[in-house]
């Protein structure tokens, strides 16, 4: 258990339900990692610098050499901003402290963070003399994760097969020695089916591979690592961030993975170099502390609406409604009550004419904007079949039931909860649902 979680200080409204008594949220393992600014701002600084002083000549050398080693006895120094950066450093610690995770690298965006960390995987196993080169991937991913293994990856030599992601059995029937990784989303994008994280990580061990999740959409909420994924990543970009101002991703994982992404002879987030800016670090770090007001607003938000839906006989995906087919195994694994069911919903509007309409309308009446992307303080909507989907073929599209009338939701806190509601019903009304 990450040493992040002190019993004695459990969160204990969910006690009840909880599947770890004992926890701590994660969030105040967050706070706590708070630095002051050199002159003694209450906020962090930002080191705008790409190289960094040596006091001794030799130490450089070190570093170069991989043998440099600081007071803690962390790896590293800050030599180059690529390899290292303090601000950069200074978010790490928190998102590690999110996931429980030993170490965090944060990279440019999701999917560097995603890329580097398949890649490392499959040639670590190399390094080791095992040819592994298959990933079992869930077949409900992100379109940008979907095309990297499926159009882009198979290019190089590497088998991807996949799985459904509520169906472990699936995943089951394709292991064997050859597979490196098993990849999902915690919950898919955007039909919002539930890994089943705890039966994948045991699979994984079984045939010595790694379990990498994306844990996007339930930052908080779920925590992966503890229920036994190798590596989490994140796109930053959506709730963490929070406010859609800067693009970022992270590998949350052991410190031994992280030096070796930044390896500087062999380490993919080193030599393909998507470094994070430390200014947007900074800020992303900044809006990491409102992060747990946000998501548990929104998830609130999210369940009003989405029974609001139900009430008018509207087709609605939400994980919080009972008749959700992961509902169960939801409440499972999650860490802690008040963060609900997350802040995405997915709402079918039986075709793409009307979806269109429902989105007009709702931007119109500033419920929320057409816009791709999700995590947002304002709410979001998008087609996803027509948009952040659009990467899948149409028969996969079929296959999992990702039709043309649906549209994502992505819940924002901004406003006034009751107007929104007020006007979601009043274009309900005008659409004649
Ligand atoms: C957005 C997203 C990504 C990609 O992240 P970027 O920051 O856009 O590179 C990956 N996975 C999920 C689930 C996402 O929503």
């Amino acid at each position: 258990m990450p040493t992040h979680f002190r019993p004695e200080e459990c969160y204990q409204p969910c006690q009840a339900e909880c599947r770890f008594p004992g926890c701590l949220d994660p969030i105040q393992a967050v706070a706590d990692e708070h630095e002051f600014s050199e002159g003694g701002g209450v906020n962090p600084a930002v080191d705008l610098s790409t190289t960094f002083t040596f006091m001794k000549a030799q130490d450089m050398q070190k570093t170069f050499m991989g043998e440099m080693v600081s007071e803690e006895g962390e790896m590293g120094s800050s030599l180059y901003s690529r390899y290292q950066n303090p601000t950069v450093e200074m978010l790490g610690r928190k998102l590690a402290a999110l996931e429980g995770t030993e170490a965090a690298f944060p990279l440019a965006s999701g999917m560097a963070a995603i890329t580097c960390s398949l890649l490392q995987i499959v040639k670590n196993f190399k390094a080791q003399g095992e040819d592994r080169n298959t990933i079992l991937a869930s077949r409900q991913i992100y379109g940008g994760t979907f095309a990297f293994l499926h159009d882009l990856a198979s290019q190089f030599g590497w088998k991807i097969r996949f799985f459904h992601p509520a169906n472990p059995e699936e995943c089951k029937n394709l292991l064997d020695s050859n597979v490196a990784a098993i990849y999902a989303e915690t919950l898919s994008n955007p039909l919002l089916r539930l890994a089943n994280i705890p039966a994948l990580a045991e699979m994984a061990e079984d045939v010595g591979a790694k379990l990498v999740v994306d844990n996007t959409f339930t930052p908080l909420v779920i925590m992966p690592h503890r229920l036994g994924a190798h590596v989490v990543v994140h796109s930053l970009t959506k709730f963490i961030g929070g406010h859609s101002d800067h693009m970022g991703g992270v590998v949350c994982s052991s410190k031994e993975f992280k030096n070796q992404l930044r390896d500087l002879h062999t380490g993919f987030a080193m030599l393909l170099g998507p470094t994070l800016n430390p200014f947007a670090a900074w800020s992303i770090a900044m809006h990491m502390e409102s992060l747990a007001i946000r998501f548990a607003e929104e998830s609130k938000r999210a369940m009003r609406f989405a029974q609001e839906l139900k009430k008018r006989q509207v087709r609605v995906i939400y994980p919080g409604l009972p008749e959700h087919p992961d509902h169960t195994l939801f409440k499972k694994m999650r860490n802690c009550v008040k963060y609900g069911f997350g802040g995405i919903l997915t709402v079918d509007l039986g075709d793409a004419q009307r979806a269109d309409l429902f989105m007009e309308m709702l931007q119109e009446k500033m419920f929320g904007l057409l816009a791709v992307s999700l995590g947002n303080i304002r709410t979001l909507m998008s087609p996803s079949a027509r948009s952040t989907s659009s990467e899948l073929p149409e028969e996969e599209k079929a296959r999992i039931g990702l039709t043309e009338g649906m549209v994502r939701l992505s819940i924002g806190c901004s406003g006034n909860e009751e107007f929104m509601v007020q006007r979601l019903h009043k274009v309900l009304d005008e659409l004649g649902l």
